[in-house]
């Protein structure tokens, strides 16, 4: 495994320090290390999958990531003034870390996203 792909596994097991904002027996949630927005959580699973179209196959742990990003939304206060979900997928979408992880961001007013402005 790469360090790309093994690099939240050791986040997981605390080999690799984070920010955790919270955990269940599936899921952990820890703060970007760059964040994009006031607000900038990862939401991992702790079963790996390459990408969210793999985690599809396991739908109870995929509710559980969505249900964990909205739990952070919570904790974080940002349920009501809004926040997005991401899952970058794949090199075009900027995926680095080939560990599925949904970005909740928010806090603020967000950009638009699409095709690159450079
Ligand atoms: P991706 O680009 O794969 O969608 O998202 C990977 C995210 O992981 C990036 O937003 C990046 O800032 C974050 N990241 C990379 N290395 C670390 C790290 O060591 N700790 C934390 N907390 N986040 C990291």
């Amino acid at each position: 495994m790469s360090d790309a792909e093994s690099l939240f596994e050791r986040i997981i097991a605390r080999e690799v320090p984070a920010e955790i904002v919270w955990e269940s027996d599936t899921v952990l949630a820890f703060r970007d290390i760059n964040p994009q927005a006031k607000t900038h959580v990862l939401v991992v699973p702790k079963k790996r999958f390459r990408n969210v179209a793999e985690l599809a196959a396991e739908p109870e742990l995929l509710a559980d990531v969505i249900t964990a990003a909205a739990k952070v939304a919570e904790l974080e206060g940002i349920t009501e003034s809004g926040y997005r979900v991401v899952f970058n997928t794949e090199l075009d979408a900027g995926q680095t870390v080939f560990h599925v992880h949904a970005h909740v961001l928010g806090g603020e007013q967000l950009g638009f996203f699409g095709r690159h402005s450079g």
